[in-house]
């Protein structure tokens, strides 16, 4: 039996963050991983040669914490953000309007913008910043806002379809990973609060420059094992349990680990399976949150087709397009990654299919697409990419704090006030920590009075 203070559970970014803060406030930490590499739900592989990532992540400036990790990582350099918000929204045949951030101070910042933006009528553009000053005035911690549906609120506040798909769903539906239909009404207000209305430079767009298992995974281990942290990767936890005498038992394919203090940071669908009984109040409420899955196209191209770095697109089976050709390593013509979220529709339709109504979308897109050879097509599903922000889900999250003593939750699905984000799993590490390091004081509280 192998005696640590603390056991992280999962090698995602929320058990990345709490290994690291554990061991940086000086307790002995093991992280378990089942997976044979860190970075959990954000990662990448090589196929024929090209580094592709399982999906394109985007974090904006707001995401403090995240932005905080990269650093510790020694990978910030490695990432891009824009010094001002600046999305190219496409419709086919190419035309182009922008959402982009002026010097102006909130809400003011977009105002422009919004009453520039082609893919809108001049009522819609007007209807739409009424509507937005009205979700400024929706907390996102409102138990009854949680149990309505952003698209209803949206209809109410008389959104036509083109402005609920061409402005709303466009934020919406990437940060939330589901339809407005779909979503929490205090979800989208937390998103739109905190990414667009509340401070001006919250919505800069950031992203990897090179693959995510190399600003994430790679780089973790690295940082992990010079903080003293001794990270198993490959070794499923299989139980958890108290012991009768404190403390709590990890144990997995024949190994055990003895722990004053335990992270569990696996995703929502495997939490309730390692629980021990009675650790949190309502087990069904983690297992109704469900998921919502992710699933992204990459395509290699003859030539360059693409002079942006991205577009977001509108009246189009597109969502966001990337350009990964650097990335991917690419030496001749192009990679784009196209990444389609609340993506219920594709994650289980053929590769030949997806190919072909896709391609064929890029090229309505982007004219230079059109005489252009797509020489390589590779999909990734994710079909568990992120919990549901459904209706009435939002605040039924738990948080990190359980009922056993010693035994945090984290998890970008536990309730960190964000949605399944990367900066909603470092947050809910870091959480989750501080009640762990709680808990070994007053352990060693308890051992200093009885000595
Ligand atoms: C395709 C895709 C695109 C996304 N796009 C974005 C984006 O643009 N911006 C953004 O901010 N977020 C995005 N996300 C969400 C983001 O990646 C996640 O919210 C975040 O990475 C979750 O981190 P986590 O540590 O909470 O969970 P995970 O990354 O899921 O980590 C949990 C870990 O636990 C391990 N584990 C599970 N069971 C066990 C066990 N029994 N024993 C040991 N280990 C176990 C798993 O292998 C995993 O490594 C995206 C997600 C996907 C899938």
């Amino acid at each position: 039996m192998r005696e640590r203070a603390v056991t992280v559970i999962g090698g995602g970014l929320a058990g990345i963050a709490a290994a690291l803060e554990l061991a940086d406030a000086g307790a002995p930490v093991t992280l378990l991983e089942v997976r044979p590499r860190l970075g959990g739900a954000a990662y990448s592989f090589q196929r024929d040669g090209l580094w592709l990532d399982n999906g394109q992540h985007v974090f904006l400036r707001c995401c403090t914490e995240y932005r905080k990790l990269l650093p510790r990582l020694g990978t910030e350099a490695d990432t891009v953000l824009q010094p001002r918000l600046s999305i190219p929204v496409v419709a086919p045949g190419g035309r182009v309007a922008w959402l982009r951030r002026s010097a102006l101070p909130a809400p003011l910042h977009l105002a422009g913008s919004l009453l520039r933006y082609r893919h809108l009528n001049t009522r819609e553009r007007l209807g739409a910043a009424a509507a937005a000053r009205a979700l400024a005035k929706v907390s996102p911690r409102d138990a009854e806002a949680d149990r309505q549906s952003f698209g209803a609120w949206l209809r109410r506040r008389h959104q036509s379809p083109a402005a609920i798909e061409g402005l709303w769903e466009l934020i919406g539906r990437p940060t939330l990973n589901l339809d407005s239909d779909d979503s929490s009404l205090a979800a989208a207000a937390f998103v739109f609060r905190a990414g667009l209305l509340e401070h001006a430079d919250a919505g800069d767009l950031g992203y990897a420059r090179v693959p995510l298992q190399r600003i994430h995974g790679d780089a973790a281990l690295r940082a992990l094992s010079d903080a003293g942290v001794e990270v198993r990767l490959g070794l499923r936890v299989q139980r958890l349990e108290t012991m009768r005498d404190g403390g709590l038992l990890v144990s997995g394919q024949g190994e055990r680990f003895l722990s004053s203090a335990v992270v569990l940071a696996v995703p929502n669908d495997r939490a309730p399976g390692l629980l021990p009984e009675g650790a949190v109040r309502d087990v069904g409420a983690i297992e109704r949150l469900g998921s919502s899955p992710i699933v992204n196209l990459h395509l290699v191209y003859d030539r360059p087709v693409l002079a942006r770095e991205f577009v977001a697109a509108v009246n189009s089976p597109l969502q966001f397009v990337f350009d990964r050709t650097a990335s991917s390593g690419l030496h001749r013509g192009q990679c784009l990654a196209v990444s389609l979220s609340a993506a219920d529709a594709e994650i289980d339709t053929p590769a030949e299919e997806l190919e072909a109504r896709f391609s064929d979308a890029l090229a309505q897109l982007l004219p230079a697409a059109r005489p252009a050879t797509v020489e390589r097509f590779v999909v990734t599903r994710e079909r568990f990419a992120t919990f549901r922000a459904a209706p009435g889900a939002w605040c039924s999250r738990p948080g990190p704090q359980t009922a056993v003593d010693g035994l945090a939750l984290a998890g970008a699905w536990t309730d960190t006030g964000w949605p399944a984000t990367m900066e909603g799993a470092v947050r809910s590490g870091r959480a989750a920590a501080a009640v762990a390091l709680r808990a070994l004081g007053a352990e060693r509280a308890i051992q200093e009075v009885a000595a």
